[in-house]
């Protein structure tokens, strides 16, 4: 209360300083276990898919309600390697989201399929109608993303694939934990891919990612797929990447799954904060009854998003537009870019990600809801 007057005074600058991230591992006794981890991996020496490796594709296939897990290097490589398990190629075209990450493009287009891009709804997923319009006899997979943690509107676009024979491979990134209707993400489509990278919600100590699936040709096939198209290590059936995930980051990922429900559980109440606090001053994220929402960003929306960044970062808060520039905006994807994305070019200017990481407290979150109303108060 203090603080809140002094500063709608301005006289006092507050030096107050809220890091969007903070990755060090502060807490002594994660730390220990992390190095136990490491340790142990040492010790057997089996750093290549090490029984860790094995351990951790069975709790996350499980936690996802899946048959099958392969660990993979990188979220990037799970998304590529799964269009390639379902043999996307040239010729096809995959539908996504134009508001993610670029990996999602990336991905597409590696495999040189053609990526098309769809609108998105003002939950900032990919809104069906759009998928149902942009549709052709070409079209082999949806890539629909569960962005900021939110899983998307999975009923609707199973009836789309259904009906066309298409498949769906979830970018489900940002959404471990997350629930849609009951069930998990990286539950919805043919198959689901992960990223583990240090900034997600459910984060390795480097990169990692994992891709989950109830076929079980599809999972033999991401095996081989995952080195080099080999089958037994040495005859190689078709050319790809070396992408295994290292025994190292495996061993830590099982030492922080203990700790996901509890992150999760932080990133919600510090939704719950924020979506008090800002309710009817910013456009807050809405979570839909009956979901979980995890909260890989808390992304809020406002016509005054710039000057709000920067008067936030002169209050010591940091801030990022999770993304500044849709996909189909890239330069690497501007020529003979396709697709629908009027919604997505209004929202992409509004958007701005508040710090949410489970190392804030109260006050944190106080602190910048006092400091986004005053901005808007002041409009
Ligand atoms: C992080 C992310 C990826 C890529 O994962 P990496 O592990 O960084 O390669 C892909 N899609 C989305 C939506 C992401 O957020």
């Amino acid at each position: 209360m203090q603080t809140h007057s002094s500063r709608s005074v301005g006289s006092s600058p507050l030096t107050k300083k809220v890091p969007f991230l903070d990755l060090r591992v502060s807490d002594e006794g994660a730390r220990q276990r992390l190095l136990g981890a490491v340790d142990r991996v040492l010790r057997h020496g089996r750093l290549i898919l090490g029984p860790e490796v094995v351990e951790i594709e069975k709790r996350v296939a499980s936690l996802c309600d899946r048959r099958y897990a392969v660990g993979v290097n990188s979220g990037t490589d799970a998304l590529f390697l799964a269009l390639k398990s379902l043999d996307v190629g040239p010729g096809d075209e995959v539908i996504t989201t134009s508001l993610s990450w670029v990996a999602t493009a990336n991905a597409i287009a590696l495999t040189k399929a053609t990526p098309v891009f769809a609108d998105i709804g003002d939950d900032l997923n990919i809104h069906p109608d759009s998928v149902r319009r942009l549709v052709t006899s070409k079209t082999k997979a949806v890539v629909p993303v569960d962005y900021t943690g939110k899983v998307c509107q999975m009923g609707p676009l199973r009836a789309i694939a259904q009906e066309h024979g298409i498949k769906i491979v979830e970018d489900a990134a940002q959404a471990f934990g997350a629930t849609h209707h009951g069930r998990p993400a990286g539950s919805f489509g043919e198959l689901a891919s992960f990223s583990m990278n240090p900034m997600k919600v459910f984060a390795a100590c480097g990169e990692a990612g994992m891709i989950v699936t109830d076929d079980p040709g599809l999972s033999e096939r991401l095996i081989i797929l995952r080195y080099n198209g080999t089958v037994n290590k040495e005859v190689c059936n078709e050319p790809s990447l070396n992408a295994r995930l290292d025994t190292i980051q495996a061993a830590m990922l099982l030492e922080r799954l203990s700790e996901v429900e509890e992150i999760i559980h932080l990133r919600r109440q510090i939704a719950e904060q924020y979506s008090k606090g800002l309710a009817g001053v910013v456009t807050v994220p809405h979570e839909r009854a009956g979901d979980r929402d995890v909260y890989y960003t808390y992304t809020i929306q406002t016509d005054a998003r710039d000057g709000l960044k920067t008067y936030l970062e002169e209050h010591g808060i940091e801030t990022k537009i999770q993304h500044p520039f849709l996909m189909p905006d890239q330069p690497a994807f501007l020529e003979n870019v396709s697709g629908e994305f009027t919604n997505a070019r209004r929202i992409v200017k509004r958007i701005l990600c508040l710090p949410i990481h489970e190392k804030l407290d109260t006050e944190d979150v106080d602190y910048v809801i006092g400091c986004v109303r005053d901005f808007v108060a002041r409009l």
